[in-house]
Order: structure tokens, then sequence, then C-alpha cells
């Protein structure tokens, strides 16, 4: 039965393999009344909620067509106003360039209640199928996790000189298209051209593809690899570790989505 008054969870559906879904989101999904989705959330995870929920794509991935930020919000609002628990499903952890701030800010504003689920994040994703650390002792000892692209999609002008720094990993999300030129503003501002980096798309699905290259040369790497799913860039000295994909064939914990509740 819907409640009078419905809620909204910000939803972490992590990098893509299903089993790296939370148990807590798992339960949030097959108790959901609506969901609305990402581009980059999988059909095996989709397929937990339950019959007769509504299932909303809100697209968002570069280049094509996807619902604005304020229909989103109307339409999130909307359905909790109706009394349903409504899933804001989203690629990664919610609160890493997830809008998950945003949108818990616009409907706490009108009186919906707002519950926050995590996810593993696309760098969790890429380190541990490819086998690298994203901190190393004595070599790096800061993670940052950064996008080279402001609000209106310009490659953002500020704040590279913290990412020049040779003990911190960069992690760098929506990348793929300023490769060249994030690398070209980190060795302007001291990083060494030598360092070493990489470019992971599709971490922690069976397709997942790596690339490596200095970071003088990420940019052309990047350009000639053809990537079309979403590339994940990772600069710094512990990425040198990072070896062939992890083999994924079993599934050491047997685990049945179907059967998490
Ligand atoms: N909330 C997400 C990030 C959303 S921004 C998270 O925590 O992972 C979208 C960007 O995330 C993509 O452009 C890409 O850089 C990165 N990304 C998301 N999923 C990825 C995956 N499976 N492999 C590589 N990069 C990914």
């Amino acid at each position: 039965m819907p409640r009078e008054s419905g809620r909204v969870l910000l939803v972490g559906a992590g990098p893509g393999a299903a089993d790296l879904l939370t148990l807590r989101a798992a339960r949030a999904i097959e108790a959901a009344g609506a969901v609305l989705y990402d581009a980059l959330v999988g059909e095996e995870i989709l397929a937990l909620a339950p019959a007769g929920c509504l299932k909303i794509q809100t697209g968002k991935r570069a280049g094509r067509a996807s619902m604005g930020q304020q229909t989103i919000n109307a339409l999130m609002l909307r359905l909790a106003r109706r009394g349903l628990c409504v899933v804001r499903l989203k690629g990664g952890d919610p609160s890493i360039f997830g809008r998950s701030g945003e949108e818990a800010d616009f409907l706490r504003g009108h009186g919906i209640e707002v519950e926050i689920v995590p996810g593993v994040t696309a760098a969790s994703a890429a380190a541990a199928q490819f086998g690298f650390p994203l901190t190393h002792r004595g070599e790096a000892r800061r993670l940052v996790l950064a996008t080279v692209r402001t609000g209106d999609g310009e490659v953002t002008g500020a704040g590279w000189r913290a990412l020049a720094d040779p003990e911190t990993t960069v992690a760098l999300y929506m990348g793929r298209d300023s490769a060249a030129e994030a690398a070209r503003r980190l060795v302007a501002e001291g990083r060494d051209s030598g360092t070493p980096a990489i470019a992971v798309e599709n971490a922690s699905r069976p397709d997942a593809r790596l690339i490596r290259a200095r970071l003088d040369g990420l940019g052309e790497a990047v350009a000639g690899a053809g990537f079309t799913g979403p590339v994940l860039l990772v600069i710094g000295e512990a990425t040198a570790r990072a070896g062939a994909a992890a083999d994924r064939t079993d599934d050491p914990f047997q685990f049945d989505m179907r059967r998490s509740g």
C-alpha cells in the first residue's frame, strides 16, 4: 500500500556488474514503487524491481538526449507525493558526480524525506578489476576524485595545481574527450610528463578494457582507443601496478540476486 507521503531514495547502482550492488540497494529496488534510472544502470539490476513498479529512464549519457534536471526533480516530487517509494538509481556512488546534493536539496526543500544508499564508485571498480591500489604507502598518499568538466561542459580552468602533486592518484571522471587537455594542464602545473596513467572503459563489466600511457601520451592513446562506453582516467604511480583484468567467470559468493531478500 502506498504510504500517505512517499519518500525518495538516492541509490548507487555501482559500476555495472550486478553483484557489486549493495544489499541495501538491492532491497530498496525490490521495494520500489517507481525507479528513475540513469543510462549507465544495467538491465540485470532493473530486473530486481517488482512487477508494477514504474520504470523511467532519465538518460544522462554524454551526447544523447536526456531528461533535464528540473524535469527529473519535478517527476520525483510528483511520484513521492502520490505516496510512492521512489528509487532514484544512479551509476556508481550517488554522492560522486551524481547530483545527489542538488536532488536532495530540492526534495527536502519540498518536505520530502530523502535517504541515500551508497554504491561502488568507478575508481574502486577499476582498481579491483585490474589489480592496482588507489593509494600506496610511500607512493600515493592522496586520492583525488575529480572531473575535468564544469557544469556547462567546459574544461575547468582552475584547481589543476592540487592534482600535480607526485604522490596523488588522480581519478578523472567524465574525462574521455578531454584527456589530452587534462594531461597538458597537469604537466603545465608540474606533474611529471612520464607519470604512468591508464584509461579504463566499462570497469567491472566483462567487456572492460584498459589502456596505458605516459601522462604526456594519454590524450593520443585515449583518442585512438575507440572507446564507446564510460571511461575513467587514472593518473599516478599506483597505476603502474595495473595488470590484466581479474578473471570473474565464477562467482565465489554464489550470490543470487533474486533471493537477496
Ligand atoms: N556516480 C558515478 C560517476 C558518475 S559520472 C560513480 O561513482 O562512479 C559518469 C562518469 O563516471 C563517466 O564519464 C566515467 O568517467 C565514470 N564511470 C562510471 N561508470 C564507469 C565504469 N563502469 N567504467 C569506467 N568509468 C565509469
